[in-house]
């Protein structure tokens, strides 16, 4: 039966949209209101309690001394980056690959980014992409472990220790990845998280999270949070006003218990995504990429040890066809986002203020191919396979 066959089970043109979060979060509706209903009881909205509370569950889920609530992700990037005190024309390494945040905030703090390229198969910058931008006004490295996919951090701690630079770990796509024996984020000086609604854990309205083992490095944090107060009205130096509520704290402590379920709920859909691309033919795997093949590149998830959390499952489309292929399935009801259609260090907002202008040739390939399709753990057996037949009709 094909799938343009009126008779195919297929054929029906129920949306299929990047992620569904009324379905993520019915089974928790009745905790969630309990939460929320506390909160409202209790008058208190800023900090607190309730932050405090779920600053304990982050540490101690995370695995590091402290975890500070912030306002969004981006203040989350942002205060660590403040937290390093960096003086005119000091440079911070981080992929050009990335989401804004990621080299907004180095500008934002003071510093110009040294944008580095990324791996075709991982999305990642490699300790190697990430060294060839170093130079001497260098004074940090922030890495992002894209898509969920925790980068290779343990290279990178080593390479980077060589050159004596702090690590800074954007792990807004990666809550829960396992780095090894720990969870991405607290190997490095910082950990910077993202509660955005449609990230990995999302609260309900915009959150982030730092985390670090150091005490006085969270000292730093927890000042910056509250405009650089060092006592009660008392300012050492210029912060912001970064603090959690106490609401999207309440209500992430209710998610928090669920994350590495639905983290390897998340590895199991994209497992099966690569296993039903493959069975039609028009894909192919991230080993077997070559130019002047024109199928559909798959993304490489490594092995089944949670160190890639699949935030995004993201394949490539070569030939030039990606824009295409998107309208092709936006037109048959089915989402498919481009993350992120211009590297950082193409962005106007960057021109003569990067740390060098060398080509980033495998960023700027990325950029035209990629394309991130429905994923999220409450995607069913048949809408997958709508995905996959609605790509397979347009090649
Ligand atoms: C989402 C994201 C951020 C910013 O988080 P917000 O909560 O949206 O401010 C930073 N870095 C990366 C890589 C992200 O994906």
């Amino acid at each position: 039966m094909s799938p343009t066959d009126p008779t195919s089970p297929m054929r029906n043109s129920t949306p299929v949209p990047m992620l569904d979060l009324v379905r993520a979060h019915a089974p928790l509706h009745d905790e969630l209101e309990k939460a929320f209903r506390r909160v409202l009881a209790s008058g208190h909205f800023v900090l607190g309690q309730e932050v405090e509370a779920f600053e304990t569950e982050a540490a101690e889920f995370l695995g590091c001394r402290h975890a500070i609530g912030m306002s969004s992700g981006t203040d989350a990037v942002l205060a660590p980056l403040m937290a390093l005190d960096l003086e005119p024309g000091d440079e911070v390494v981080c992929p050009s690959f990335t989401f804004f945040a990621s080299g907004g905030c180095v500008s934002r703090a003071g510093g110009v980014p040294a944008f580095a390229d990324v791996s075709a198969r991982t999305f990642n910058s490699s300790a190697s992409d990430l060294e060839a931008a170093i130079g001497e006004r260098t004074r940090a490295i922030l890495v992002v472990h894209l898509f969920g996919r925790c980068a290779a951090i343990e290279e990178i701690l080593e390479m980077a220790a060589g050159h004596g630079l702090p690590v800074i770990e954007d792990t807004a796509q990666a809550f829960g990845a396992s780095a090894g024996e720990r969870r991405a984020g607290t190997l490095g000086i910082f950990g910077c998280y993202s509660f955005f609604p449609t990230k990995n854990l999302g609260g309900f309205g915009d959150g982030g999270l730092v985390s670090t083992d150091d005490d006085e490095l969270a000292a730093r944090i927890c000042s910056l949070r509250m405009h650089g107060e060092s006592d009660t009205y008392l300012h050492r130096e210029i912060g912001g006003n970064f603090r959690l509520d106490a609401l999207q704290a309440a209500l992430l402590r209710v998610k928090l218990p669920h994350v590495d379920r639905l983290n390897q709920e998340r590895f199991e859909i994209a497992n099966r995504y690569c296993e039903l691309f493959l069975e039609t033919g028009a894909a192919r795997s991230a080993a077997e990429y070559e130019a002047n093949d024109t199928r559909v590149v798959l993304p490489d998830l490594g092995p089944d040890d949670g160190s890639h959390v699949c935030h995004q499952f993201v394949i490539r489309v070569p030939g030039g066809r990606r824009d295409e292929l998107r309208a092709h399935l936006a037109e048959r009801g089915i989402q498919a986002n481009v993350y992120y259609p211009l590297p950082l260090h193409r962005q106007a907002c960057f021109a003569g203020r990067q740390a060098h202008d060398r080509r980033l040739p495998v960023s700027e390939l990325l950029a035209l191919e990629v394309l991130a399709l429905p994923m999220h753990p409450f995607l069913s057996l048949d809408e997958q396979q709508r995905v996959v037949d609605e790509t397979r009709s347009f090649f």
